[in-house]
């Protein structure tokens, strides 16, 4: 071949390359970044579970990441959602009762999008991401989708706090919002919150997985019913597994589904970005307990992570390697091409799919879990978990590596493992506590909390 030739065909692969590599990046990436409150990975299809409560989720994970090791940074929703919006660890980000709120110079995500140009949306429907606690800090729209009607009272409004199903409401407003947008991007923060109890999910939902049960057991008032305890009857504690595993494909059909056909029907699948994932998981009395924030073991600090973007994000990958829900934010920011917030501790993930995990440093995951009955402080690696209970003054040390459902924690400091880990502990604690001291800040104060907030959050089974 004559030599011209081959210049000129040299020149133009080169010219397309960089055309396929410049053309994805010259639209900026829209992002809806999607929370399904108390939604424990193991019982995801992708996740490895054997119901079929999740196929839209499935086929996301398939086509897209899979984080098969991701960890919250506490086991409830308001200091959980807050190091997801600044990728700062609750010790940092400061607010880990009812009664603290995210200081206005903390940093979140939704600022950062609003900074580059992004229209920034938020869409809530559990009293938790309440704005008093900061949570509208960004966002151009912050939209309270709970469902709760003021005109009602008493036992009715508890109801409405309750039952509300609120996903089809949140994904209404989603399709006003695509429908009214007049250009991109946008960033969408969605929070689904029926997963969360009540377990009433409506027909088919309710009986589709355990069509037979006739027990005294539904999923209403769980806080209150009875006949659930610790060691309450098997059949019964199965068919309340089988009502929140309902109100999984409930989400997945009447929220996540609908959501990738809205982006369909405005063009937009090409060029957004989709995040699933939850603030904390669910106990069914592994560990003697029902619900959440009481403990921090993993079947309440386990989330799941699924990054969904065609042509940016691979196809059918799994990383296996644990990393946090502080890391979302640097990932999402690094995806679209944006500079990442100045005090974020979380790393950005791209690397771990992009060109292998197994030489990244291990991620530890501090997490704390702190109410009026208790306050606990956990430091969990790839192979071993310690949790400090403050109000037992007791340390526990579990091997990961032969207890994986952390049945047989060791209270005892013998053994140079033990001794090791806490050490690590005390460093990791110690180190966030210094970072925390270079932040500014501003300390404004929480809004007093009126009677009616304190009742619906009593209804949910979170205050005295
Ligand atoms: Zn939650």
């Amino acid at each position: 071949m004559k030599r011209w030739i081959l210049i000129v065909l040299t020149v133009l692969l080169i010219g397309m390359a960089l055309l396929l590599f410049i053309l994805p990046r010259s639209k900026p990436l829209n992002v809806v970044l999607i929370s399904i409150d108390t939604l424990r990975p193991d019982h995801l299809g992708c996740y490895g579970y054997t119901r079929p409560t999740s196929p839209t989720i499935d086929r996301l994970a398939r086509e897209g990441v899979r984080f098969e090791r991701a960890f919250s940074s506490t086991s409830w929703t308001l200091p959980a959602h807050l190091a997801l919006f600044t990728g700062l660890p609750d010790l940092v980000h400061r607010v880990m009762t009812e009664d603290e709120r995210l200081d206005d110079n903390r940093i979140t995500i939704a600022e950062i999008f609003k900074r580059n140009g992004y229209r920034t949306w938020g869409i809530f429907t559990g009293p938790f991401l309440l704005p008093r606690w900061g949570f509208d800090q960004g966002f151009d729209a912050y939209m309270d989708l709970t469902l709760y009607d003021k005109k009602l009272d008493g036992a009715e409004m508890l109801q409405a706090s309750e039952r509300g199903r609120t996903t089809p409401g949140a994904l209404d407003k989603v399709e006003d919002l695509l429908s009214e947008r007049k250009d991109d991007p946008f960033f969408l923060f969605l929070h689904l919150f029926d997963v969360h109890a009540d377990f009433d999910p409506p027909p088919p939902y309710d009986q589709m997985f355990d069509p037979d049960y006739s027990g005294p057991v539904n999923g209403i008032d769980i806080m209150n019913n009875p006949n659930i305890h610790a060691g309450m009857n098997l059949p019964d504690l199965a068919h309340l597994v089988s009502l929140y595993d309902g109100e999984i494909r409930f989400v997945d059909e009447m929220g996540i589904s609908r959501l990738m056909d809205l982006l369909d029907a405005h063009g937009l699948l090409e060029r957004t970005l989709i995040v699933i994932t939850s603030d904390h998981g669910e106990e069914f009395f592994e560990h003697g307990v029902f619900g959440h924030r009481q403990n921090l073991y993993d079947t309440t600090l386990r989330i799941p992570l699924i990054l969904w973007a065609p042509g940016l994000v691979p196809l059918g990958v799994t990383v296996k390697r644990q990393i946090r829900i502080i890391d979302i934010m640097p990932t999402v920011l690094e995806l679209c091409g944006l500079s990442q917030s100045p005090e974020c501790i979380g790393k950005s993930l791209v690397s771990y799919f992009t060109s292998g995990e197994s030489k990244k440093k291990e991620l530890p995951v501090f997490a704390e879990v702190k109410s009026w009955k208790r306050y606990h402080e956990a430091l969990r690696m790839e192979q071993y978990k310690v949790i400090h209970d403050y109000k037992k003054e007791e340390k526990m040390y579990i091997d990961l590596t032969s207890d994986l459902n952390e049945q047989n924690p060791v209270t005892k400091t013998t053994g140079i493992t033990f001794k090791e880990a806490l050490d690590k502990f005390f460093d990791i604690r110690f180190n966030l506590e210094t970072y925390k001291k270079t932040l500014i800040w501003s300390n404004r104060a929480v809004p007093e909390m009126d009677e009616e907030l304190r009742q619906r959050l009593r209804s949910l089974g979170y205050l005295k």
